[in-house]
C-alpha cells in the first residue's frame, strides 16, 4: 500500500461502481490510498478485470460484492462482508441509481417500485447498515448521490424526479441524527454528467418528445445546463475527496449541487 496518501487505510464502499460515475469515484477514491468494495450489476469476467486493474494501477486493497440494491437482506451483507473483509468502514456512497422515462399517466408500475427501491431505498439500507460501524469508530462519511432532479424536476421522469428528492429528505434527517458522533452525511447533486445511464436517455426521449437525439442533447439535456457541457467525473471527485477528508467536517447535512448553474435558474 503506498505511504502517505489521504486515504491511507480507510476503507470505501460504493454501491453502483461498475460503472459511470460510481467507478469513476471508486477509481478517484483508490487513487487517493483507499480500499474499495466495488459494487454493482455486469458481466462478471469485466468486473474482475476493473476490480484487478483498480488494485494493481493503485496499490490498493479492491474487492467486489454483487449484492442487488433491491434487496434489502443483500444490502446489509454487503457492509457486513464489507467490515469482515477490512475490519472498518469508512467512507459509504450510495451511488447505484437506473432511469425511465415516460409520462406519469403512462409510467409502468415496476418500474417506478424498482427506481424508488434502486435510487431511494437502498440508500436507507445503506445508511442503516453502516451507520453501527461508524458509531462504534466514531468517524465516517455518507454521501448519496443525488442529482440536479433532488431539487427541480422534469417531465417524464416521476420516479426519478421523486427518488431524488426523497434522497435529499433523507440525507438531511441522517445528517441530524449523526452530527455528535463524528460521522457527516450529504448528498452530491450533479448536473448531466455523459454516463450510459445518460446515453440510455437519449433515444426514449427523444420518441416521448418527438425530436431528434441531436435535438435532446442540445435543447433537452444541455437546456437546463448554462455551461452547456457536461459534467465531468473529474469535477464530482473534486467534491468527494473534499467530503470525505478531514476538511469537510463541517459540512452535513448539504445538498450540493455541481451541475453547472442548472438550479440557479
Ligand atoms: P450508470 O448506469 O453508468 O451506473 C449505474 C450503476 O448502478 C452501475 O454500476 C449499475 O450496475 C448499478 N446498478 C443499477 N441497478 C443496480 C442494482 N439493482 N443493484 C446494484 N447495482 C445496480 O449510471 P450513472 O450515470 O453513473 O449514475 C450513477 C448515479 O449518479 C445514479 O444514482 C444517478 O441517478 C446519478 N446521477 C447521474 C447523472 C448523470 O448525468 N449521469 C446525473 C445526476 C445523478
Amino acid at each position: 500500500m503506498p505511504a502517505g496518501l489521504p486515504l491511507n487505510n480507510k476503507v470505501a464502499l460504493i454501491t453502483g461502481s461498475t460503472s459511470g460515475i460510481g467507478l469513476a469515484l471508486a477509481e478517484a477514491l483508490a487513487k487517493a490510498g483507499a480500499n474499495i468494495m466495488l459494487n454493482g450489476l455486469g458481466d462478471q469476467g469485466e468486473i474482475e478485470t476493473i476490480r484487478t486493474q483498480m488494485a494493481d494501477t493503485h496499490n490498493v486493497d479492491v474487492r467486489y460484492h454483487n449484492a442487488d440494491m433491491t434487496c434489502p437482506d443483500a444490502i446489509a451483507d454487503l457492509v457486513a462482508h464489507t467490515q469482515s473483509a477490512f475490519g472498518r468502514l469508512d467512507i459509504a456512497i450510495a451511488n447505484a441509481g437506473i432511469q425511465h422515462v415516460a409520462p406519469v399517466d403512462e409510467f409502468p408500475i415496476e418500474k417506478w417500485d424498482a427506481i424508488l427501491a434502486i435510487n431511494l431505498s437502498s440508500a436507507f439500507h445503506l445508511t442503516r447498515a453502516a451507520l453501527p460501524i461508524m458509531k462504534a469508530q466514531k468517524s465516517g462519511r455518507i454521501i448519496n448521490m443525488a442529482s440536479a432532479h433532488a431539487l427541480v424536476a422534469s417531465p417524464y421522469k416521476s420516479a426519478y424526479v421523486a427518488a431524488k428528492h426523497g434522497l435529499a429528505g433523507l440525507t438531511k434527517t441522517v445528517a441530524l441524527e449523526i452530527a455528535q458522533d463524528g460521522i457527516t452525511c450529504n448528498a452530491i447533486c450533479p448536473g448531466y454528467v455523459k454516463t450510459p445511464l445518460v446515453e440510455a436517455q437519449i433515444a426514449p426521449t427523444a420518441k416521448a418528445r418527438g425530436i431528434s437525439e441531436e435535438a435532446v442533447v442540445r435543447d433537452v439535456l444541455l437546456a437546463a445546463q448554462p455551461t452547456k457541457a457536461f459534467v465531468e467525473y473529474d469535477h464530482l471527485a473534486g467534491m468527494l475527496l473534499y467530503l470525505v477528508s478531514d476538511a469537510g467536517a463541517s459540512v452535513n447535512g448539504a445538498v450540493l449541487s455541481i451541475d453547472g448553474g442548472w438550479t440557479a435558474q
